[in-house]
């Protein structure tokens, strides 16, 4: 035996956590047992764990392996900075690195070893390790062996050799997405033995989602990200350009935003990355070209200004938020901009007409997840076909504030009927001025203001009537001609309404002036760290930063934001208090318990 520890000794000691998480204990145990398993768990909801622990408790070398050599570096950093011995086997190391690992293998001296798939799968690192004792074999990322998903990796395919090359050593697959066919696969594929199977549901509950109708994008961002001041984030946008000019305007108003797209050097797009990883407090503006083997645990926000193409692309992209548990925000600002946009994207695709079936449905899906008015995590986890009850998860725009809806059967009508009478020829800004009775060359050109529709909708805005315009168009009540240059037409769906044989609820636009700067439901952020708690709170960051930078290391790699949250809260005096706070072990203690001790004492 490599340690007398228990499961729990070593969460306490080595890792510095108080309790486990969700099901990381039964998992543990089965694995330590012997057993092979497959973990199906959310993106931060503690996988790593669930092998480490299992790796320092059973005799011999635990074996790692992931697609990702991106992360492997800073996944070690982390184990090494706990005081245990990990490495890394990759391309991106030298002969002579890659020499010394391979020695120190040998010698018994390595404890975790992360691995990427085409290089364990070489013969002669097969048989190096065939000559180790192997505690575990993890695969991570085990969805990489589903030729139809969109990471397939080829060498996946190969791993079922592992079974014969280490009869008796258990393996775990891990993966945050997998459904039930994805499952089967992975069982299959990497021939595990009667997998005990551990499924966690989809739900984050520590992101809080919002969606906001699109007024002015820009100072709605803004306002947003004033309540996350000196937070790291992602901004979502569609374009190259956009991002350009989204990051550059955000850098005029005191952020440190730096773009990231397919068009920048490889070279940029690196600096920018490192940046984000290894500074505070930078947000990052993207397409979606970023995010990828983005493994940073304190993003705190992830905002969309333009709708992804698909609630499984929401999913993923607002995944990276909150990776540590802690309060993190999906935000979203969408107009009808938006899904006329989408849609003229898709009808003009070049892909198949099946493809481009699916692709509608998919689109249709997100949009009437915007438009819903009850709570959006259940819709969200419904949509994944996870029935939880619909009790109202009160982190989410729908629950804090349930959205207003109107009898909108009548405007609809007046709508329906002008883009009738002008004879479904003209796009929605003609329609709302005809309905608005406006005085434009356009209307007196047509004779417009001689329609029994004109001025018929003067008690609404432009806002309210392209609300409304929005709304009808993702009911698929009103439809938009590409081939007409956006004219606005009806379709099947619109006559039973156009007949009043069905009443139509619409909901009300919160057009927020809001500068409400909500506090959050889970634990402190910086966002709201009171003033005299600020000095303090800067401190720490300060003193992390100055430690990771000596050793080349991102700050979280020391500790991760929420410790030092704790730390501010609980102002540990004596090193056995600081060894009370979650994510100090014993390790770090020693290493960086007196110059945090000192900074805490200082403030006191
Ligand atoms: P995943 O791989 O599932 O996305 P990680 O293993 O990276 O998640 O864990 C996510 C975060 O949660 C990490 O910061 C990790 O340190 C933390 N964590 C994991 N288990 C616990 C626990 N039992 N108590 C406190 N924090 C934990
Ligand atoms: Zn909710």
């Amino acid at each position: 035996m490599k340690t007398t520890a228990t499961a729990d000794e070593l969460l306490k000691q080595t890792f510095g956590y108080a309790s486990f998480r969700g099901q990381q204990w039964e998992i543990i145990n089965a694995a330590v047992a012997g057993q092979d398993c497959l973990v199906l768990m959310p993106t931060g909801g503690g996988k790593s764990l669930c092998y480490q622990i299992p790796i320092l408790i059973r005799d011999g070398v635990g074996i790692v392996v992931s697609p990702l050599i991106a992360l492997m570096h800073d996944q070690v950093s982390a184990l090494q900075q706990l005081g245990l011995r990990a490495a890394y086997l990759n391309s991106s190391l030298d002969y002579q690195e890659q020499q010394d690992i391979i020695q120190a293998l040998q010698q018994g001296e390595i404890e975790i070893l992360y691995i990427a798939p085409e290089r364990l799968l070489q013969d002669q690192t097969l048989q190096l390790l065939s000559r180790l004792q192997v505690a575990l074999i993890a695969i991570d990322e085990a969805h990489c062996v589903s030729q139809w998903g969109h990471d397939f990796r080829q060498d996946y395919l190969l791993l079922n050799r592992l079974r014969e090359q280490f009869p008796g050593v258990p393996r775990m697959a891990l993966t945050a997405t997998a459904d039930a066919r994805t499952r089967g696969e992975i069982v299959e594929r990497l021939a595990l033995d009667n997998p005990v199977q551990f499924i966690s549901g989809f739900d984050r509950p520590n992101i809080r989602y919002r969606v906001h109708a699109k007024t002015d994008a820009r100072q709605q961002l803004l306002r947003f990200l004033i309540a996350h001041r000196d937070e790291a984030g992602i901004v979502y946008c569609m374009s190259r350009k956009k991002v350009e000019s989204i990051a550059q305007w955000l850098t005029t108003h005191g952020f440190c935003a730096l773009p990231y797209h397919a068009g920048l050097s490889s070279e940029l797009r690196a600096k920018h990355q490192n940046r984000f990883l290894y500074e505070d407090a930078v947000i990052i503006v993207a397409t979606i070209a970023f995010g990828m083997g983005i493994d940073k645990p304190d993003v705190r926000f992830v905002a969309h200004l333009d709708l992804p193409k698909s609630i499984e692309a929401y999913y993923q992209e607002t995944g990276r938020a909150g990776r540590d548990g802690e309060a993190a925000e999906a935000w979203m600002v969408y107009g009808l901009q938006d899904v006329v946009r989408l849609r003229q994207m898709l009808d003009e695709s070049n892909a198949d007409e099946q493809h481009k079936r699916i692709e509608r449905h998919k689109l249709d899906a997100l949009l009437g997840w915007c438009e819903i008015t009850e709570c959006r995590r259940h819709a969200l986890l419904n949509y994944f076909g996870e029935n939880t009850p619909n009790s109202g998860c009160n982190n989410c725009d729908t629950c804090m504030q349930t959205p207003e809806t109107w009898d909108a059967t009548v405007d609809a009508q007046k709508l329906l009927s002008c883009v009738y009478r002008t004879g479904q020829r003209f796009g929605a800004m003609h329609i709302i001025d005809v309905l608005r009775g406006k005085q434009t060359a356009k209307i007196s050109q047509y004779r417009h203001d001689a329609l029994s529709t004109y001025g018929i909708g003067a008690h609404y805005s432009d806002k309210q009537w392209r609300s409304i315009i929005r709304q009808l168009m993702v009911q698929g009540l009103l439809r938009n001609e590409v081939e007409q240059y956006g004219a606005l037409t009806l379709t099947e769906k619109s006559r039973p309404l156009l007949r009043s044989e069905i009443t139509l609820f619409l909901r009300k636009d919160v057009f927020e002036k809001n500068t409400e700067v909500k506090t959050r439901k889970t634990a402190k952020t910086n966002s709201n760290v009171s003033e005299t708690d600020r000095q303090l709170w800067e401190a720490l960051r300060a003193c992390r930063k100055q430690l990771a930078d000596k050793q080349g290391v991102p700050p979280y790699v020391i500790f991760h934001d929420a410790t030092l949250m704790e730390m501010m809260e609980y102002r540990p005096a004596t090193t056995r208090e600081l060894l009370n706070i979650n994510g100090v072990g014993e390790t770090k203690l020693e290493r960086y318990g007196d110059a945090f001790l000192s900074i805490i004492n200082n403030a006191n």
